[in-house]
């Protein structure tokens, strides 16, 4: 009789046949202490006093990032970018993370998103733009009632001349009224029979005015709990007019008629959640790292039964958990910024570092709550907001359960009630 471990189930593939990053070139250096300074100096004390008022990111700091050149970190240096890839994006990110999680979620509305159109000429003028940090943008993908199931989209787009009509409702739209432009995931058709639910999607870009909203889209900002530094929108599309030619996507970019764009329409809203994955991953970082900081400070501060209570064996191992674990993290994100670097097809391993390095960052965030005693329970201290703002990165670009979907379904046989 064969049994199982006679014929082992493959639980991990192979690594990628790539070479080990030198992760530490000193131009990498270079860049994150400059990343880390700036955090520290010009974004922790906008945050500390704009986050409690549910501020929003001032538009000084909005110029600084830009003259540093952040917006186009990614940009090719050809279209005045900085020409380097998702592992410098998430370097800075998780910089700017550590001081306000905002500063480095309104890094990845430039990047070059929303440049992806037919026309060349046209392309690299929004690209010159992104990397400027003159052209950033929302994304409206999820709606009230396609949230992890994207393929739900119902948002139409009708043909009327050289336009599309586009009516829907969109929720959970980030930056959508002081944004440049809105990239919009809707359904130019219905699926045939037999063919994937996600058939017939496409991303058009909605050109608008920042702090307005274009004739036919009503803006409610939505009531959050936590990241604070831009609104998050409740969108309704009623008639919004949109050009024929404003598909954006890679395939479109290379296929004028746009045919293709629907093939790609819902690939693209994947690949473009795979980097976010990983960013979100190198935010949770810098919220891990903002907490375990502060309560490596606090700890020598408080003092109780006659000691710092950083003299505490229970405290002081917690302390050492939760760095072993910012550090496993850190070192997983940078890996699969590498792969995606290179091009490597890493979707199941963007998917485990977003699970891994948010529910880090929920539990790492929880304990300096903890070590915090009651001051940890007040808005006195940073402590909660890191802790309110890792809260949501188990939730945000597809949640924790999704994540795991996607990996067990690569070491499963697709389940029918997935
Ligand atoms: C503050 C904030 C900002 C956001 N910004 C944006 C943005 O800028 N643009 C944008 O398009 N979207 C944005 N989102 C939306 C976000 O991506 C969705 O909230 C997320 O994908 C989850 O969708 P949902 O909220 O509809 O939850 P649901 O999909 O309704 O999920 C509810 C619960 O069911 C679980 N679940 C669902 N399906 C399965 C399954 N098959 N198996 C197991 N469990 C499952 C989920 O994990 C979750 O626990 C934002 C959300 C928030 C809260």
């Amino acid at each position: 009789m064969t049994s199982t471990q006679d014929r082992p189930a493959r639980l991990l593939e192979p690594a990628p046949p790539v070479l080990l990053p030198p992760w530490h070139t000193p131009e990498r250096e270079a860049l994150q202490e400059r990343a880390r300074r700036f955090a520290l100096e010009e974004v922790l004390p906008v945050a500390n006093e704009l986050d409690p008022q549910k501020g929003l990111l001032p538009e000084s700091l909005l110029r600084r990032m830009a003259e540093l050149g952040w917006f186009g970190i990614t940009v090719p240096a050809e279209h005045g970018g900085m020409g380097l890839g998702v592992f410098e994006y998430c370097t800075v990110s998780e910089e700017l993370a550590r001081a306000w999680m905002s500063s480095a979620s309104i890094l990845a509305r430039a990047q070059g998103l929303g440049t992806a159109v037919a026309d060349p000429a046209r392309r690299a003028e929004l690209l010159r733009r992104s990397a400027r940090g003159e052209w950033i943008g929302a994304i409206a993908l999820s709606e009230p009632d396609a949230g992890s199931d994207l393929a739900g989209v119902t948002t139409r787009a009708v043909p009327d001349g050289d336009e599309w009509v586009v009516t829907g409702h969109k929720r959970w739209c980030g930056n959508a009224e002081a944004a440049d432009f809105i990239q919009v995931l809707v359904r130019e058709r219905d699926p045939a029979p037999g063919e994937s639910r996600s058939r017939g999607l496409v991303n058009l870009l909605l050109e608008k005015e920042r702090g307005s909203f274009p004739p036919g889209l009503t803006g409610t900002p939505i009531d959050k709990i936590g990241y604070h530094g831009f609104l998050t929108w409740d969108l309704v599309f009623d008639g919004v007019r949109i050009p024929r030619g404003n598909v954006v996507d890679e395939a479109a970019a290379s296929d004028a008629d746009g045919a293709a764009a629907e093939r790609a329409g819902f690939l693209q809203a994947q690949r473009f959640l795979d980097t976010a994955r990983v960013h979100t991953a190198a935010r949770a970082v810098g919220l891990a790292r903002a907490a375990l900081e502060d309560s490596i400070v606090y700890l020598q501060e408080r003092e109780q039964f006659g000691h710092p209570i950083a003299d505490f064996q229970a405290l002081r191992f917690a302390v050492a958990e939760m760095a072993a674990q910012i550090e496993q993290a850190r070192a997983f994100y940078r890996q699969v910024a590498h792969l995606v670097d290179l091009g490597v097809r890493c979707d199941k391993e963007a998917s485990m570092v977003k699970l891994e390095a948010t529910e880090m960052a929920v539990r790492v965030t929880n304990q300096a709550m903890q070590l915090h005693g009651g001051n940890g329970y007040t808005t006195e201290r940073q402590v909660e907001r890191h802790w309110r703002d890792a809260r949501l990165t188990t939730i945000f670009e597809g949640t924790s359960e999704i994540q795991k979907r996607i990996v067990s379904d690569r070491l499963l046989p697709r389940s029918p009630l997935t």
